[in-house]
């Protein structure tokens, strides 16, 4: 939910570009298999009535993404920045899927909002460019502890043990 655009003035008054700032709360979404929450997200810019009824808002929104690393597991927290490039109309129209709706006077920018910021997420989370992952042994986490289950072994990266088991699975 956001706090609600009160939109009435725009559209007593097409073309006068009306400043905001707004906060909005997104609930977590499963993203890549993790759940990634967007907090403290607000969003601000400007937005316009259309001669035809219809707003636009552009803005710039702002939100720190918390996630999971995806190497070490450990709780990660990325700043994500998003342009915000919105057209909310009454009325929908079947031949543009990318228009939002909004009801009387009152423009929520929560769906705008999730939708940009969605799309500036990291591919996936890091907790730092050289994490050392999880040793695929014992679990450790190597960027805290050094184990013992690589030395002398043919385990030095993570897929060596997997591309056994896919050769063991081809010989059977
Ligand atoms: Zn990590
Ligand atoms: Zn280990």
């Amino acid at each position: 939910m956001a706090e609600a655009l009160n939109v009435s003035q725009a559209l007593r008054n097409p073309g006068q570009l009306f400043p905001f700032e707004a906060r909005v709360t997104l609930p977590g979404m499963e993203i890549f298999s993790d759940t990634v929450f967007l907090e403290d997200v607000r969003a601000e810019g400007e937005f316009l009535a259309t001669d035809d009824g219809r707003i636009s808002v552009k803005a710039t929104a702002r939100a720190d993404a918390r996630a999971h690393c995806s190497r070490c597991l450990e709780e990660v927290v990325t700043p994500v920045e998003a342009q915000v490039d919105a057209l909310y109309s009454r009325v929908p129209d079947p031949d543009d899927p990318d228009l939002y709706g909004f009801e009387g006077y009152a423009l929520d920018l929560t769906d705008a909002v999730r939708d940009a910021l969605v799309l500036e997420l990291p591919m996936r989370f890091l907790c730092k460019p050289d994490c050392k992952g999880l040793c695929p042994t014992c679990g450790a986490n190597l960027n805290r502890v050094a184990c013992t289950c690589q030395e002398g072994g043919n385990t030095t990266n993570p897929f060596s043990a997997l591309k056994n088991i896919v050769l063991n699975h081809e010989e059977v």
